[in-house]
This record gives C-alpha cells, sequence and structure tokens, in this order.
C-alpha cells in the first residue's frame, strides 16, 4: 500500500458544505478502482468502518468526526471523455471525482442538452448517481446508461434501467443503506446535439433563478429536506413559521432566504446544533401539517443512534 497515502485524524470539517464535523480517524483519496479495492480490503483486515466521501455538499459529519476511513472521491478519478455515435448522439464517460457541475459544462462545451441542471449541483459524479442528482425538472437519470461500480469483490457495470433511479434515490443508496458495499467508479451518458445558444441561455436562466431564490454565499447542504409527495418542504416550513428562524445563536439557522435549507452561518455551529435545528424543524412541520418531512442530508458518523 505504499503508494496510497492514509492520513490519520483528518478534520473533515472543510470536506463538507457544511463546514462541521469532526475528523476521520483515517482519510485516502484513492486515483483508481483499484486503489478503492485496497484500500477496503485493509479496512477489512484492520477491522476499519468505511464511509465514501463525494464533495460532500450533501452530508452532515458528526461532531465526533467518523471513527473509521473514510475514503473520498471527489477529487481524483475525474475523468471526461466524449464520443460521437453513428446516431449522431453523444456518449460521455464521467469519473466519480469529477464534479457534476463539470459535467454539465463540458456537456454544454459541446452543444448537448439535458444536462443544464447539472451546471448548478456542487457534487461529485459518483455523488450524483448515488443521490440521482436532480433540479428544475431535470434528474440525473435522465441521461446516464450506465454505471460502474465496485461491490467489494469486483467492478461491476449495471445499466440504467438496473440502477434502480427515484427521485434522490438508486441502487446504489439503497445497497448502502442495507449495508452494502457499492463505491460507484464512474457513469456513462447519451445526450442529443441541441442549440449551443438555447443551451447556454438556459444555464444562465437556472444559475440566476439559483441566485436568486438560494443562499449559496453560506454554508449548507442544499435543500435539508426531501419534497414530500403533493408538497414542498421549503413552504410547509414557512407555514410553520420557520422561515429564518434559529433555535440560538450557534450559527445553525433555517435561511431566511430559502427555507428549504438549513444554513450554517460563519461555520461556526456545530453539527448537533445543525441537527438540533433539523429535529425542530421536523417536530413543529408535523405539529402544524401532519406532514413528516425526511431528511435528504445524510448523516455521517455518530448521532446518538441515528
Ligand atoms: C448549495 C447547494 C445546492 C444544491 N442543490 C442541489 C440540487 O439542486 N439538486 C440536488 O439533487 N442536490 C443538490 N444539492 C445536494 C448535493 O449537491 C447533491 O446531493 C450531490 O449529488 C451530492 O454529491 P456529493 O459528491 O457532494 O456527495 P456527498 O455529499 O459526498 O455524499 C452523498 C452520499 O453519496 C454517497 N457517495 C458519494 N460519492 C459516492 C461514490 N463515488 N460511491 C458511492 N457512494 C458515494 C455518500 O456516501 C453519501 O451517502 C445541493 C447542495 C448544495 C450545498
Amino acid at each position: 500500500m505504499a503508494d496510497i497515502t492514509i492520513l490519520e485524524n483528518v478534520p473533515l470539517a472543510g470536506y463538507s458544505t457544511f463546514r462541521c464535523g469532526g475528523p476521520a480517524r483515517f482519510f485516502a483519496e484513492p486515483s483508481t478502482g483499484d486503489e478503492v479495492a485496497r484500500l477496503f480490503r485493509l479496512a477489512g483486515e484492520n477491522n476499519w468502518d468505511v464511509f465514501v466521501l463525494g464533495n460532500g455538499s450533501n452530508c452532515l459529519i458528526s461532531d465526533k468526526g467518523f471513527d473509521g476511513l473514510v475514503i473520498r472521491i471527489a477529487k481524483n478519478m475525474s475523468e471526461l471523455t466524449s464520443e460521437e455515435l453513428s446516431d449522431g448522439k453523444v456518449l460521455i464517460r464521467a469519473g466519480a471525482g469529477l464534479p457534476f457541475a463539470r459535467f454539465g459544462n463540458y456537456c454544454t462545451e459541446l452543444s448537448l442538452t439535458g444536462a443544464e441542471f447539472a451546471c448548478g449541483i456542487p457534487g461529485s459524479c459518483g455523488g450524483a448517481v448515488f443521490m440521482n442528482a436532480g433540479a428544475y425538472g431535470g434528474e440525473a437519470k435522465d441521461f446516464i446508461t450506465r454505471v460502474s461500480f465496485w461491490d467489494g469483490k469486483d467492478v461491476r457495470t449495471k445499466d440504467a434501467d438496473e440502477c434502480a433511479f427515484g427521485y434522490r434515490t438508486s441502487l446504489f443508496e439503497k445497497l448502502n443503506s442495507e449495508g452494502k458495499t457499492a463505491v460507484i467508479l464512474g457513469f456513462e451518458a447519451v445526450l442529443s446535439k441541441g442549440s449551443k445558444e438555447e443551451i447556454t441561455a438556459l444555464v444562465d436562466d437556472l444559475r440566476a433563478r439559483r441566485t436568486a431564490s438560494q443562499p449559496l454565499d453560506v454554508p449548507s447542504a442544499g435543500s435539508t429536506f426531501k419534497r414530500p409527495e403533493g408538497f414542498f418542504a421549503a413552504k410547509l416550513i414557512e407555514e410553520a413559521g420557520l422561515k429564518g428562524f434559529a433555535l440560538d445563536d450557534s450559527g445553525a439557522q433555517v435561511s431566511p432566504k430559502h427555507a428549504g435549507f438549513v444554513v450554517n452561518n460563519g461555520g461556526r455551529a456545530k453539527a448537533s446544533d445543525v441537527m438540533r435545528l433539523i429535529d425542530y424543524v421536523v417536530q413543529k412541520v408535523y405539529e402544524n401539517s401532519g406532514v413528516k418531512l425526511e431528511k435528504e442530508v445524510r448523516l455521517v458518523g455518530d448521532f446518538g443512534g441515528r
């Protein structure tokens, strides 16, 4: 393992867009699927728990950090290639560590339509597959045709129709929730050509709408809650009188700009402060509307038995 650096006691707050959370006992950033496999082997031999982190834009990391090995795939493994197909469409191959926004921008550069929404999502391509990231009516599943992943033994591929994509979920998320290993290594996508002018105009429009409506200058993990069927989380939170609400001066606050975002003002709140506020919002919205909000944000590490 001489060529994979494993660091110890690495603060994770800087690897999470929420800007809070404690350290990883061990931390590595593999460059290949083979290195991922070797890291898992090492973790198995040493009985370490493993957490696969992407760009940390949908995670709340415990103040105690993660007592095991964090494998971060958000810097390396970022291949990006294109190939024109016989029907005029274009096949893109993207590594799991590539920023999803970079994938979106690349599609724009190639005049490919369908991935405009990706330009504003701050996660990795691996995280976008895992979460089936989406915005403004588009989702990763709209163009992904195949996903490669490491299942704990082998590198495998799944066609899109086997990936169980749903609202902010995928086969890989389901395997993860069952305690199984599924490390996304990359995806293939097929997109059609369109008008560069129209694509660029749409990207600009979506960016402007995001900037106008979301607190992009304050640490957060985007939408804290999933959209409950038939409702909008932000509207329910607003109706419960919680837009801009804070329990204390910890820095954790329901954004005054977008009630669907819990933010960490100045990056000074602890994960426990954010968690307390999330719990409060869930409780108050339930009391007010009878709707039980579900977290979209993923909890990493120890949050007292959750
Ligand atoms: C300002 C802001 C705006 C946002 N807007 C949107 C939006 O419009 N739409 C949207 O869907 N999301 C949005 N998000 C949330 C987030 O960007 C997406 O969920 C994104 O897909 C998460 O990717 P990530 O790489 O950051 O994943 P992480 O947060 O690092 O991880 C999320 C989950 O994916 C798993 N994971 C990550 N990479 C891999 C991998 N390679 N293999 C296996 N598992 C992996 C992790 O284990 C974790 O469970 C926003 C976030 C912010 C901060």
